[in-house]
């Protein structure tokens, strides 16, 4: 049986290597899984979080329109940062992409390998800041807030 349609957020995030390529070759990537691409944020250049001693990141998300499964997705993001040439890091640590998954339509979900929505999507500004551009009235499914009335 097909899955259900969903509409998913996905946050993607470069500090090492070509940033904007990187982005725009996941994206590219999305695409060819076929995912249906429906609104690009702006880049937007941030501040590295959690450890502070390495460069700066680019920093962008993407709505798209899937038919897979929240865990399907998941092995097709985790699949796109080895194609990109993701190394093992440490956590907050340098990466060539990171694609986290914010949402994924009103789903709540919280098992060993996801949770949904990103545990701490609130209290980003370089997530909620291009979330507040493309979808200022998305509804966080746990705050039952407003991406416009949220501040990290
Ligand atoms: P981080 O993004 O926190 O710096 P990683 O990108 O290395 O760390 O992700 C670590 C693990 O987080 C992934 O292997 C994945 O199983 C898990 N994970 C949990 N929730 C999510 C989510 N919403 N999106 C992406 N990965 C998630
Ligand atoms: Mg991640």
């Amino acid at each position: 049986m097909k899955n259900k349609t969903n509409i998913v957020f996905v946050g993607l995030g470069s500090n090492r290597g070509e940033k904007k390529k990187n982005i725009l070759k996941s994206i590219e990537l999305l695409k060819k899984y076929h995912q249906k691409i429906l609104k690009i944020s702006s880049f937007y250049r941030t501040e590295p979080y959690g450890c502070k001693n390495q460069n700066t990141f680019l920093n962008a998300i993407v709505k798209l329109k899937t038919e897979l499964s929240p865990k399907e997705f998941l092995f097709i993001c985790k699949n796109i940062e080895k194609v990109i040439g993701r190394k093992k890091s440490f956590r907050w640590g340098p990466r060539e992409i990171d694609l986290d998954i914010l949402f994924f339509g009103k789903k709540v979900i919280k098992s060993r390998i996801l949770t949904i929505p990103h545990k701490d999507l609130h209290n980003r500004e370089f997530v909620l800041k291009p979330l507040k551009e493309i979808s200022p009235g998305l509804v966080h499914p746990v705050l039952r807030k407003r991406i416009s009335r949220i501040k990290s």
